[in-house]
């Protein structure tokens, strides 16, 4: 699927700003703040600290996309974002106001909103409290990365499948720091990947056969990213679904 992107379930990453404050154990070696804090020293990581809205230029790219999606008729996946949190408490609500704009302005293409902060989607998309309501070609992905983050987490990424009727919801159960087992509510597509980078945590290959298992068995979309350190996916292990939106949300209102 990948295009513009090197991330291996998306065609193209998109991110409107930069920055972020670390909220997980997911977080722990987040690559973001390698990259843009330590290394290049652009911005400075973690909580009271300036997030950097991405140049004019930058914001430009969803809308070439789109006009190429629209020209041969598909609806690639648009990441947002690797760099940041689109419902970070800290970012100015303006900022997010233009983001959801800019995605109502690219119809073709499919939005995937990933957070860590799941907990904030159904009041950040509030109109009643004067937020932007989620566009309609918006999917929303939570990460939960081993089961005290998915027993935590699952039920507000259904309440926000319920409130805001995305296109489906979806997990990124990467890093994957421990066995997950889902159940009936988890969400409409599962991938899994372990961490890469220097002290990289472990990730058992049982534990992503056993989600692997656990999503047929709920009959999810599962989605093999990465083993830990990217070493090589064994072939039974080797499956890269895709979520069917229609049948996902048929699917979520039968239950
Ligand atoms: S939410 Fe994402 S970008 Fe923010 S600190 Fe955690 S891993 Fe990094």
């Amino acid at each position: 699927m990948a295009e513009n992107s090197k991330i291996e379930w998306t065609t193209h990453t998109f991110n409107p700003w930069i920055g972020c404050t670390k909220v997980s154990p997911a977080c722990d070696h987040c690559y973001a703040e390698a990259m843009m804090d330590t290394r290049y020293g652009r911005v400075r990581w973690g909580t009271g600290e300036d997030r950097q809205r991405t140049s004019a230029a930058n914001w430009q790219l969803p809308r070439r996309w789109n006009r190429q999606a629209q020209a041969d008729g598909s609806h690639p996946f648009v990441f947002c974002a690797s760099l940041a949190d689109v419902f970070d408490n800290e970012v100015d609500p303006l900022w997010r106001r233009d983001l959801f704009k800019l995605i109502n302005e690219t119809p073709n293409l499919t939005w995937l909103l990933l957070t860590k902060r799941i907990g904030n989607v159904n009041k950040m998309t509030n109109p009643f409290e004067g937020n932007p309501t989620l566009p309609p070609n918006t999917a929303i992905g939570a990460t939960m990365a081993n089961q005290e983050e998915y027993d935590r987490d699952r039920m507000k990424l259904w309440d926000v499948a319920m409130a805001c009727g995305p296109l489906f919801t979806f997990a990124s159960i990467e890093p994957m720091l421990g066995p997950v087992i889902l159940d009936k509510h988890a969400p409409d597509w599962i991938i899994c990947g372990g961490e890469s980078g220097r002290e990289a945590r472990e990730m058992k290959p049982e534990w992503a056969r056993n989600l692997r298992d656990g999503a047929a068995r709920f009959k999810r979309a599962f989605f093999m990213k990465q083993m830990t350190g990217k070493k090589p996916i064994p072939g039974d292990l080797m499956i890269r679904q895709l979520p069917s939106f229609s049948v996902a949300s048929e699917e979520r209102g039968s239950e």
